[in-house]
């Protein structure tokens, strides 16, 4: 910690950390006007506009704005507040340390909106391949599982074509929580629940995420394309905060969400495409069929 700091100005800055770290943040960011980036890490830089594509939308940001991380040495909010898995080497432990910390969440309104139980993600803790869709469905409220419903079957079916099964990737969600009606999270929900599925992925370690649909694009990405502007390529992803150096980030891929698929089966063959760039980067052997 810097040794000029006010002890007054330390104790209020305790204080505020402690707060965000009951909200499961860990991870602080200073936004300079100038827009200037002191250490020189890239991180995400939001777009302006709204771009519904193909039914899947999510409500527009507040304000544009571009998020600096503070220079490692200047950090004294991380010596402040390590996250309570760091230094746990074992995936599963920390997966559970941070399903602790999400407790009987009530962080967002979605707690009280009819929610059975809280859907924190499934898998292999060390899986090279990780989906993250929006939030969970009845069926997923109702098992605690994520993507159990048709989705889900589908969702299967997607994870079959590529050779590879469920039990070897980690699925989870950018929300935790059922919203009612299977509405859409709200920008807000994304933004209160999604450090904790960063600190999954920082934990889990895979080489490629997969974002199921706009709504976990666009939160992962912190960016408001349209899902056309989004898919067909890969993108460098390392979740804000992780100073790992035993891992460089992953790669991050966009296709369309499952349930979209239901609607729209057309679009299989697009996100047959999606998949087969990720199998190429995973170095999987491509079954000729495709999604069923
Ligand atoms: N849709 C999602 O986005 N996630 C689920 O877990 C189920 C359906």
């Amino acid at each position: 910690m810097p040794r000029n700091l006010d002890p007054e100005l330390c104790l209020a800055l305790a204080e505020r950390i402690r707060y965000y770290n009951e909200l499961g943040i860990y991870d602080f960011y200073r936004r300079t006007p100038s827009g200037e980036n002191a250490s020189g890490i890239a991180v995400a830089v939001e777009v302006r506009g709204n771009q519904p594509e193909s039914g899947e939308e999510m409500s527009p940001r507040k304000a544009p704005a571009v998020a600096m991380p503070v220079a490692v040495e200047d950090n004294i909010f991380e010596v402040l507040a390590p996250k309570p898995e760091q230094g746990v080497s074992d995936p599963l432990k920390a997966l559970k340390i941070i399903r602790e910390d999400l407790g009987d969440c009530t962080r967002c309104p979605l707690h009280k909106q009819g929610r059975k139980q809280i859907v924190f993600g499934v898998g292999n803790p060390s899986a090279e391949l990780m989906f993250v869709g929006e939030g969970p469905g009845a069926d997923e409220d109702a098992q605690g599982e994520p993507f159990v419903g048709r989705a889900g079957q589908l969702l299967n079916n997607m994870i079959k074509a590529m050779g590879i099964t469920r039990e070897q990737v980690y699925i989870a969600n950018v929300v935790k929580c059922r919203p009612p009606g299977n509405r859409t999270p709200e920008r807000e929900e994304c933004e209160t629940c999604s450090p904790f599925l960063m600190r999954q992925i920082a934990v889990i370690k895979p080489k490629v995420v997969v974002a199921l649909g706009a709504v976990a694009a666009k939160t992962l990405l912190a960016m408001s394309s349209s899902m056309a502007q989004l898919r067909g390529r890969f993108y460098d992803f390392k979740p804000a905060g992780v100073r790992d150096s035993s891992w460089d980030g992953c790669k991050l891929a966009v296709t369309y969400h499952p349930a979209f698929l239901l609607r729209d089966p057309r679009q299989k063959g697009e996100a047959w495409k999606d998949l087969q760039m990720v199998m190429r980067e995973l170095g999987l052997k491509a079954p000729a069929k495709g999604i069923q």
